[in-house]
């Protein structure tokens, strides 16, 4: 029977025989609760047609918990000096690659043509570096991979903010970018006492379900992202305020801006935090002829 990777003792005793010290900067927090790890699995729906991507194996205790699970899974670690370690401890699994890489460098869609032809879905699940999360997130969506999902721990106060709705203090460009190629939802908080060392901060685990299409239509994509982050760029002030701010040659438009706003059924006084997606997609058309930079 084969001890597992995420106990107090078998992950000190893993430590010691490679004298391994924690990078701060690299963001490891190594999981140390088999319960949690099920449940983090378990979150993703991982069976035997999966495929998996992690990111950040560490000394490979959510890997191990995957690999009992998973048909594949390919891990993308960027610290060398856990390479020999993780060739050790994940020696009993025939179905796990590692690949020594930055996650944010890596060709991912390659990696899935190469790596998960003979699965039936790819999804990401993770323990995330903290100082890196929503680079990698909005790497994964932004790069239209044929995922199915992402599971992956993270601050708890970025995972509220990415599952926010409107109108609530948590809410903002993240909410919108991410729930706009997924639904988003926080699926368990986590106890610092789970992890080693402790990180500062609370924990959470969010379920990301990729949508077969985008949440909303709109003319122009790009322009949509810009005025939404231009909307929100101060949030005490009026969208109106934060359009003109952002885009000076709008001025002498003022009145048409306020004219396209409200025929897109939106009071130009309310504030960016108050717009649902649909909003700001209907926003944007109204205001593309007006404001688009040549
Ligand atoms: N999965 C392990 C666990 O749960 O115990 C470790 C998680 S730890 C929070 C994050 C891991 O990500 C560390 O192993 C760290 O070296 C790795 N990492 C940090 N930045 C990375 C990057 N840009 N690309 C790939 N791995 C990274």
């Amino acid at each position: 029977m084969i001890k597992d990777i995420a106990t107090p003792a078998r992950t000190k005793e893993i430590l010691k025989k490679y004298g391994f010290a924690f990078k701060k900067s690299l963001g490891q927090n190594f999981l140390i609760d088999t319960n949690v790890l099920h449940r983090i699995v378990d979150h993703a729906e991982v069976g035997e047609e999966t495929g998996v991507i992690e990111i950040g194996p560490g000394i490979g205790a959510l890997t191990e918990q995957l690999a009992k699970r998973a048909k594949k899974v390919v891990a993308f670690e960027i610290d060398q000096r856990l390479l020999p370690i993780l060739n050790d401890t994940l020696s009993p699994y025939p179905n796990i690659k590692i690949i020594h890489e930055d996650i944010l460098k890596a060709n991912v869609k390659q990696v899935m043509e190469e790596e998960f032809g003979d699965c039936k879905e790819v999804m990401v699940v993770a323990n995330l570096p903290y100082y890196v999360t929503t680079p990698i997130i909005m790497k994964l969506l932004e790069d239209q991979l044929p995922l199915k999902g992402i599971v992956v721990m993270l601050q708890k106060e970025v995972a509220d903010r990415i599952s926010a709705n409107a109108s609530t203090k948590e809410y903002g460009s993240l909410s919108i970018a991410i729930q706009y190629y997924t639904e988003a939802k926080t699926v368990m908080t986590v106890p610092k006492t789970v992890f080693v060392p402790q990180p500062n901060v609370d924990s959470a685990v969010i379920r990301l379900l990729k949508r077969e299409k985008p949440a909303v239509d709109m003319k122009d994509e790009a322009f949509f992202f810009e005025l939404m982050r231009a909307s929100f760029a101060q949030r005490r002030k009026t969208i109106m305020n934060n359009i003109l701010q952002f885009y000076p040659a709008g001025k002498p438009m003022k009145e048409e801006i306020e004219l396209g706003l409200n025929q897109a059924g939106i009071d130009p006084r309310r504030r960016g935090e108050s717009l649902t997606i649909e909003e700001f997609a209907k926003a944007a058309d109204a205001l593309y002829p007006l404001l688009k930079k040549q």
